[in-house]
């Protein structure tokens, strides 16, 4: 495609290619038959190239326990992302008083309470607490799918409230860990070029919230704890991040108890592909056509 970018003209060409189905909510737009297409054959290829590593694999639903967000601070770190389930658990004179709003137009939200949980912001979160105590010898290593939700709408097809990644989690020796956080960052790259995106990596820090958070990312930067694989989506100047590959250090491990099989401290590193950003990416790149995708890629992905 042109080397054009612009957000409006991306998202329009999208939905006029039945690629996204606007929904009326920004970042909550539904996918098509063709854009799933794209993104179940990414995810298979990835699990492809992956495949003589042996991961486990686990699945988990969108939602976390209440109290595991809790523990792992995420309302310290990230407020502004957070989402949370609430529902109906009033008398019937509160039930009337809902709908009794609702019909005249007005608020009614704070009638509801906070359920036990809340919605995933990230889909390695729910396997941590599986590695509590001792590792087998040489650690463990774990795939899983999930969706998650973030707090960020945005007019940019490339940012959604809800969207998917293919994560692997790995935890073990400190060295170990960074190693394969290390070899897997060159090899998503050459995964992701391989596929013709003009792809780059870059060491990256999270959002943190607020003038804490801002020092919290610096130091997350300095320590080289978080790097992206980046390419140009809607922008040439600011490529969009499809790929983030973060050693945790003992964060998760010192929160769960997790330890090596000889008891000394155990470390944790995870890599997640955003599956709606690469399908996005492969669009912007190759059309919005994938029959006039060229064959080099075609192969990988349809074979
Ligand atoms: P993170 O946990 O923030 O490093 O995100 C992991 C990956 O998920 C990123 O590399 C992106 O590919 C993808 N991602 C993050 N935020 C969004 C979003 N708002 N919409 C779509 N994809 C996202
Ligand atoms: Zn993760």
């Amino acid at each position: 495609m042109s080397a054009v970018y612009d957000v409006e003209g991306f998202y329009a060409g999208l939905v006029e290619n039945q690629l996204i189905y606007p929904t009326g909510v920004q970042g909550a737009y539904g996918r098509g038959a063709v854009f799933e297409d794209i993104l179940r054959r990414f995810d298979a290829l990835v699990l492809r190239t992956a495949e003589a590593d042996g991961a486990e694999e686990m699945m988990f639903p969108p939602i976390l326990p209440r109290a595991l967000i809790e523990k792992l601070g995420y309302l310290e770190n990230f407020p502004q992302l957070a989402g949370s389930v609430h529902s109906f658990a009033g008398s019937e004179a509160r039930a009337r008083e809902l709908t009794g709003r609702l019909h005249d137009g007005q608020r009614w939200e704070d009638l509801l309470d906070p359920t036990a949980v809340m919605l995933a912001p990230a889909a390695c979160y729910p396997v941590y607490p599986n590695f509590s105590g001792l590792l087998p010898e040489g650690g463990r290593l774990v795939t899983v799918l999930g969706w998650v939700y973030r707090h960020e709408p945005s007019p940019e097809p490339t940012r959604l409230q809800s969207f998917r990644m293919r994560e692997y989690i790995r935890v073990g020796a400190p060295q170990a860990v960074v190693q394969w956080r290390d070899d897997w960052l060159a090899r998503g790259l050459a995964l992701l070029r391989g596929l013709g995106l003009p792809a780059e990596s870059d060491v990256a820090s999270d959002p943190f919230f607020g003038r804490v958070g801002k020092m919290m990312a610096a130091n997350q930067v300095d320590q080289r704890l978080k790097f992206e694989i980046l390419a140009p989506v809607i922008s040439q100047d600011k490529p969009t991040a499809i790929c983030s590959f973060n050693w945790h250090q003992d964060h998760f491990s010192a929160k769960f108890g997790i330890r090596q099989a000889d008891a000394s401290v155990a470390h944790t590193a995870c890599l997640g592909f955003g599956l709606e950003r690469v399908t996005l990416a492969l669009i912007k790149t190759h059309g919005f056509e994938p029959e006039a995708w060229p064959e080099a890629v075609r192969q990988q992905l349809w074979s």
